[in-house]
């Protein structure tokens, strides 16, 4: 059932150059109609509440995708608390209450599978929201989304708007940040695997116990699953956007070692943290509406793996 046409449509995506809304701009060119909207970050900075209403007022879009964030790996997270948390609200609430302002019809905004609480029951549902403490080493960036969440969730209650919250499992994929302090698990170890095949490194060496289990989707479904819903979903409740399998952070990297082909050995440094010993989305709302992924965890590494040694690795 649509309840929502993006056909013919002016779509602002925030966050374009990202990983997450890059990939949604590739999936919007296949939407008939769309008028893609985008700004450089230079040309407008979403922490400034002028610019952003001038940017709505002059371009009118009818649809947002609100992807722009400031992101990062566990350590990114447990280092910078207070970037995190500032720069995320300010920017949601200049874009959500900006869209509200000018008029926007739909609004997507993107959660996190970090917001819900620490100890959730695996996989975890929707309803978790705020039913317990959060994970400590990412609590900035999560209070921040789930602050942004509920403005959606209050603006669909209180002034009929339709702007729905979606949330992504862990997600990797081309336009990752492949750096190895400061990116996601996935992107992390593709640069350090390849270095050490590189310099003829004898071991890689894991953050953590290796045990963590996650749960993984590569970014074209999840950017198939967020033009889906923009369709497909009107509702004030979040949507988990998921499907995958899980595997541990071990199995993880010893995929990726057999994908770069690296035939040294894995350590482990246990002093630095696990995160969540857990985390998949139960995926029966989406999955209910029509919509899986599609994409193996193997084939995505593998493109994964093709993008970063064409695009990424031969700049350094
Ligand atoms: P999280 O899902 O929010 O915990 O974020 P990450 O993707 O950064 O980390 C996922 C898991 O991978 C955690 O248990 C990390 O400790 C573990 N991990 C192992 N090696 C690395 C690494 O090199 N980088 C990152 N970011 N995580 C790693």
């Amino acid at each position: 059932m649509t309840t929502f046409t993006l056909e013919n449509k002016r779509v602002w995506v925030t966050g374009h150059t990202g990983m997450v809304g890059s990939a949604i701009c590739r999936q919007l060119a296949n939407v008939a109609g769309v008028t893609l909207l985008t700004v450089e970050r230079k040309a407008l900075d979403l922490t400034r509440q002028q610019a952003t209403e001038q940017w709505l007022a002059e371009q009118q879009p009818e649809v947002v995708f609100h992807c722009a964030a400031k992101v990062g790996g566990i350590e990114a997270n447990k280092t910078q608390p207070v970037e995190f948390i500032s720069e995320n609200l300010t920017i949601g609430l200049n874009v959500i209450n900006g869209a509200a302002k000018y008029g926007v019809q739909k609004l997507i905004n993107l959660g996190s599978s970090c917001f819900y609480p620490k100890l959730s029951e695996q996989p975890i549902v929707e309803s978790s929201l705020l039913s317990g403490a959060l994970e400590p080493t990412n609590e900035a960036y999560a209070l921040a989304k789930i602050s942004l969440a509920k403005l959606c969730q209050f603006y669909h209650q209180q002034y009929q708007k339709d702007f729905i919250t979606v949330v992504p499992t862990n997600l990797y994929g081309p336009g990752d940040n492949f750096d190895p302090n400061a990116g996601h698990v996935i992107a992390a170890l593709i640069d350090k695997f390849v270095m050490a095949k590189k310099q003829q490194l004898s071991s890689v060496t894991l953050w953590g116990t290796g045990k963590p289990l996650r749960e993984f989707m590569h970014v074209d479904d999840a950017a198939s699953g967020l033009v889906f819903l923009a369709q497909h979903y009107s509702n004030d409740k979040l949507i988990n956007l998921s499907g995958g399998k899980t595997v541990s952070i071990y199995q993880l990297a010893q995929t990726i070692a057999q994908i770069v082909d690296y035939q040294g050995g894995i350590l482990l440094d246990e002093s630095k943290p696990d995160g969540m010993m857990k985390k998949s989305l139960d995926d029966s709302l989406v999955s209910q509406l029509g919509w899986k992924p599609k994409i193996t965890l193997i084939q995505g590494l593998k493109s994964t793996v093709e993008f970063y040694l064409s695009r990424v690795a031969p700049y350094e």
